[in-house]
């Protein structure tokens, strides 16, 4: 019996080809190993392709996901199927929760007053939600700041 059998009873109802391309990270993760090209775990399964994260969701809410829903993967690794590591979410609210500092970075390169976003110009602050944001900091400079944390401003 693998370990992934063993955490995850869905898991068994996979064909043991696809079961046996699973496997668990250190950090609980459950990957698909040999994910298709957009780096979701996708399978063949009764004549089908599949996103296996969505089966794991949809077999752990015991119900298909709701129209114009998609899954978010909490963990950001495409590839996992572990259904703790899975939400149902609005498309708008996927697409908010993957602006991370990458994405934003590949982006934009100049801040709204048109100074380059260098390494050094770049002030990072991860907010207390957990999301990173990014602050030019000849702007705030020019506001006569060093920082872009103000206290009660609501940032
Ligand atoms: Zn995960
Ligand atoms: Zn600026």
């Amino acid at each position: 019996m693998s370990r992934v059998a063993v955490l995850w009873g869905f898991s068994k109802t996979l064909p043991p080809r696809i079961r046996r391309r699973l496997t668990t990270t250190p950090d609980g993760c459950i990957l698909y190993r040999g994910a298709s090209a957009d780096g979701y775990g996708r399978a063949w399964l009764n004549g089908k392709s599949v996103y296996l994260h969505r089966l794991a969701l949809e077999d752990a809410l015991r119900r298909p996901l709701r129209q114009g829903f998609q899954v978010d993967h909490l963990c950001r690794r495409r590839a996992c199927c572990r259904p703790e590591h899975l939400e149902e979410v609005t498309l708008r609210e996927n697409v908010m929760r993957g602006e991370t500092l990458a994405a934003e970075n590949a982006s934009k390169t100049v801040c709204k007053n048109g100074h380059p976003f260098t390494e050094a110009n770049t002030y990072r602050y991860t907010r207390r939600d957990g999301r990173g944001r990014r602050y030019c900091r000849k702007c705030l400079y020019l506001n006569g700041r060093t920082s872009p944390i103000r206290v009660g401003n609501g940032y």
